[in-house]
């Protein structure tokens, strides 16, 4: 009698946990086993042996032909209990096909969770302040979150469409220990980053921009970098009627490096007469016209005497206006003048620049048409450095990827849950 009881009340379990977790014909929760200490719940599910099996590729409705071995998927967890789905899926045997495992409803094909889950977690990593938080709320190592995130951003490139890039960013970015270069594409109006690949060189650059398709790639309209010779060829060869935009932020990089070489020069050449004004100014010209306080009163008085580092800071501030010009043309007359006053400068450093500024002035100048600058992946930086810092394996530069691409991609991530769960 009692033993009827338990069998009917077990039953009533499995039935509830159906209803709950969706689980409908031809599949059936058959044991609900609940391990207190564990705070586990283990759904054993069967499928109906009388209903019919159809091939995973083709659909067709097949003989059956044995069962695959148990596999378990962890499915969200109920009343904090982890709850896993454990079930042997029957193989079928089809004409075409040859003998294949069915397709479940609840999972994927290789996931060791059910879409629901997935979908779960990826609203989760998306939220947490870091990879570690993540793990911990979802109580998984990395290694499984890192498959998540793998899976969610392999969806969203399928589902990705680029056919509106118009306008594209190239640049590097340190990776690992600092040694190793990885380069981006993003896309200026879709503030999204497209593709990461490894290494700086030529062949990466085309690789890079080989992410898009080639009827795409003849639409984009210009693309911004630096003004390194790789990115540049890399655009002539694979997207010859973009046009080459160089990056302000790495032209007033350049100009600030020539500023420090006159600075370091000069500093040198004033401690051999003991005046040490120059000790410690090396961010005072980095920073310049945005100190405050005592700072600013020390640099300004530095600025009235007659030193190199004065003048050589002055020629980059002035270029600074050559962004502000209306059109190509005042921008081209504004590059001429500052031009020969560089040259007559004295400054070799600053000479210097100012002939790779000329030998590129072409890609300049089309800021005027573009007015685009790489500040986007600028922005991504404090992102990726997060990344970074984060958690185990962002050495491996797969790993390193998927994390851009998930966090920084714009991705649509989330699997799409079968509408019968959804109801
Ligand atoms: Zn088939």
């Amino acid at each position: 009698m009692a033993q009827n009881q338990d069998r009917a009340a077990q039953a009533a379990v499995a039935a509830h946990y159906g209803m709950l977790l969706g689980i409908q014909s031809p599949w059936e929760v058959k044991r609900v086993q609940l391990q207190l200490d564990e705070k586990k719940v283990e759904l054993a599910l069967a499928h109906d042996s009388a209903l019919p099996v159809r091939c995973p590729h083709c659909q067709r409705v097949c003989a059956r032909h044995d069962h695959a071995p148990e596999r378990q998927w962890r499915h969200l967890d109920v009343m904090q209990f982890t709850t896993i789905i454990r079930a042997r899926t029957p193989r079928c045997h089809c004409p075409e096909h040859g003998v294949g495992t069915i397709a479940v409803p609840w999972a994927e094909p290789h996931g060791r969770f059910t879409l629901f889950f997935e979908a779960f977690a990826v609203e989760v990593i998306r939220a947490s302040r870091s990879l570690t938080q993540a793990c911990d709320l979802l109580r998984l190592d990395w290694h499984a979150v890192q498959e998540i995130m793998a899976r969610a951003v392999e969806r969203g490139l399928l589902r990705r469409s680029t056919e509106e890039v118009r306008r594209v960013g190239l640049d590097e970015k340190s990776f690992g220990r600092g040694q190793d270069y990885v380069s981006l594409l993003t896309d200026h109006d879709g503030r999204r980053v497209l593709e990461v690949v490894p290494g700086r060189d030529l062949p990466s650059a085309v690789k890079l921009w080989e992410s898009l398709p080639d009827s795409q790639r003849a639409r984009v309209e210009a693309a911004t970098m630096d003004m390194g010779a790789n990115f540049a060829a890399a655009t002539r060869q694979a997207a010859p009627l973009a046009d080459i935009v160089h990056d302000r932020f790495h032209v007033s990089k350049l100009l600030g490096e020539a500023v420090d070489k006159v600075r370091r020069e000069e500093h040198r050449r004033l401690l051999q007469k003991g005046d040490e004004s120059l000790t410690g100014t090396k961010y005072h010209w980095l920073q310049g016209a945005a100190l405050e306080g005592e700072p600013a009163l020390a640099f300004s008085a530095l600025c009235e005497r007659n030193l190199k580092t004065a003048r050589a800071w002055a020629h980059k501030e002035t270029f600074v206006e050559f962004w502000a010009q209306p059109d190509m043309a005042a921008g081209q007359a504004f590059f001429a003048e500052w031009f020969r006053a560089a040259r007559r400068s004295k400054l070799d450093p600053l000479k210097k620049v100012a002939l790779t500024l000329k030998e590129h002035l072409t890609g300049l100048l089309n800021y005027f048409v573009h007015p685009i600058t790489n500040a986007l992946t600028e922005g991504f930086n404090s992102k990726i450095q997060a990344i970074k810092a984060d958690a185990r394996g962002f050495r491996r530069f797969a790993n390193y990827r998927t994390r851009i691409l998930f966090f920084c991609g714009k991705l649509d991530l989330a699997p799409d849950l079968p509408a019968f769960l959804t109801h």
